[in-house]
């Protein structure tokens, strides 16, 4: 059992309630920690750090906050095992996918912001008799929301950019995963990042994270999980005028042509549909598939799915362990229920899976396959965020583009095909923020992510990330 406490000032504290929340290791359905149950008080003394180290901050020289942030990154890095250990058993995930995806990408976040703000500039404009020219500069106290599919790997992607652009930020990370978080508190302190600059506070959303929504002082709100969060932290945020970036929920499209790549497109198909167990924001859960191939593509992908292994998520040889918390279980559950119910045939999967002891109180659900559904019913059109994928055959071009594009969501989607003048007009034409065509999950941290309708407001990335976390200011001279 480990009790983890909130990262203020640079030093780990208790919540001024003294109230704590249960922790739970998925893969064993066991109670593993406890975490702090803050509230607007912890906010507060958050809040007041980081006003406090934000003229500094703002004002060092950017080599000397490139150092301190590269070596956040380089710290990481030498954390590699216990923070892929510690990812594992709070989020149900493989130590392997921890290891090779979540903790590197985490210290890559880090590096890359640390470099980004050594060359980031901004614009000037010459008339006759006037130049003008733009400032960029820190908001101030910024607020970071992360949630628990990529625990480290999104917080990181929120609080590396705010910090290189010179603010000071109070972060939550999700209350079901917070120890990646935890442990990075001490990582920044051996870093030398002075205290105040970053703040962790943990605990539930409507509490912790409502507090930092609500907090006057905090000028931009940076937050990625589900859209119900996300228009509720809108309707709180949006008349305090605050700078909003929402990161939300999918329900991503997969369109397979007869003329792609075909060994290509099915280990890309199954990892994009069954990593992490489907829990990542970008997989692909609705498969379309050209009907010339839909029965091959069918025999071969279930025959994929079915090598699958899940179980102990410290098992090199498994590639699925278990989903995040009970409630999600269920929640998935109840989807594959509905999904029955709506006339959908299970293909393979459609349960949870019993596993040995000590994993037989864990949370595992079987990679499920489901055809014969239509496009509008509820499991086609609301997110299920598990290892849950639905197949469908389509026509032609028209018919594919209309199914992709009939959700209220537009985070994602992606395209294989060989035909270029095709991939154009489909990646012009889908609503979604990111087109992947023949790869998936291809990150350049230079590109804008988000997404568009319910997926989200705003872009993270590269130089968008670092223009939401500062307020351009004009400046003109006369002649
Ligand atoms: P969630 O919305 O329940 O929680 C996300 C974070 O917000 C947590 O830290 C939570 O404590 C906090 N929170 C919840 N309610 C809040 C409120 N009212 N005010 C302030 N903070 C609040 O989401 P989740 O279940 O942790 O994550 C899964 C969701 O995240 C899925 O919908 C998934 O698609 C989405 N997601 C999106 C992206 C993206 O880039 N678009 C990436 C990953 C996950």
């Amino acid at each position: 059992m480990q009790t983890i406490y909130n990262y203020i000032n640079g030093e780990y504290v208790p919540p001024q309630s003294g109230q704590f929340i249960d922790n739970f290791n998925p893969s064993t359905g066991e109670l593993s920690g406890k975490i702090p149950n803050s509230d607007s008080a912890d906010i507060e003394l958050a809040v007041r750090a980081a006003n406090a180290a934000f003229p500094a901050w703002a004002n060092m020289p950017l080599e000397h906050r490139h150092d301190i942030l590269r070596s956040i990154s380089d710290g990481i890095l030498q954390n590699l095992d216990a923070l892929s250990e510690a990812e594992s058993a709070d989020s149900g995930k493989t130590v392997t996918s921890a290891r090779t995806v979540d903790i590197p990408r985490s210290a890559l976040n880090f590096k890359f912001f640390a470099t980004s703000i050594l060359h980031f500039a901004s614009e000037s404009h010459h008339a006759p008799g006037t130049l003008s020219y733009t400032l960029r500069q820190p908001l101030g106290v910024v607020g970071c929301i992360s949630p628990w599919n990529l625990p480290l790997y999104l917080f990181t992607w929120k609080i590396a950019p705010a910090l290189a652009a010179g603010n000071c930020v109070v972060s939550k990370p999700s209350e079901v995963t917070p120890l990646t978080a935890f442990i990075l508190g001490d990582i920044c302190n051996a870093a030398g990042l002075p205290p105040g600059v970053l703040n962790i506070v943990h605990g539930l959303g409507p509490r912790a994270g409502e507090a930092i929504v609500r907090h006057p002082q905090i000028k931009a709100i940076s937050f990625t999980g589900s859209t119900r969060a996300g228009s509720e932290i809108a309707r709180i945020a949006a008349p305090m005028f605050k700078k909003l970036s929402l990161e939300l929920g999918g329900k991503n499209p997969n369109l397979i042509f007869a003329d792609c790549d075909y060994e290509k497109m099915l280990d890309t198909t199954v990892r994009s549909s069954f990593n992490n167990q489907g829990q990542i924001c970008l997989c692909g859960s609705r498969i379309y598939v050209e009907k010339s191939m839909y029965t091959r593509f069918k025999k071969d992908f279930l025959e994929r799915v079915k090598n699958l292994k899940i179980g102990n998520p410290k098992d090199p040889a498994n590639n699925l362990g278990a989903v995040v918390s009970k409630m999600h279980f269920d929640k998935v559950l109840g989807c594959i229920d509905l999904a029955k119910k709506e006339g959908g045939q299970i293909l393979i999967g459609g349960s949870a899976l019993q596993m040995p002891a000590p994993f037989d109180k864990g949370w595992y659900i079987a990679p499920t396959v489901i055809e014969g559904l239509s496009a509008e019913c509820r499991t086609n059109q609301e997110e299920i965020f598990g290892p849950v994928v639905t197949i469908q055959p389509f026509d032609n071009d028209n018919e594919a583009l209309e199914l992709a594009n009939s959700t209220p969501y537009g985070l994602s989607a992606t395209v294989w095909t060989n035909n270029l003048q095709r991939a154009h007009h489909l990646a012009a034409n889908l609503q979604a923020g990111i087109v992947w065509v023949n790869t998936w999950m291809e990150r350049d941290l230079r590109t804008p992510f988000g997404g568009v309708k319910n997926s989200g407001v705003g872009r993270e990335g590269g130089w968008e990330a670092l223009r939401f976390f500062t307020e351009a200011k004009n400046v003109t001279f006369g002649g």
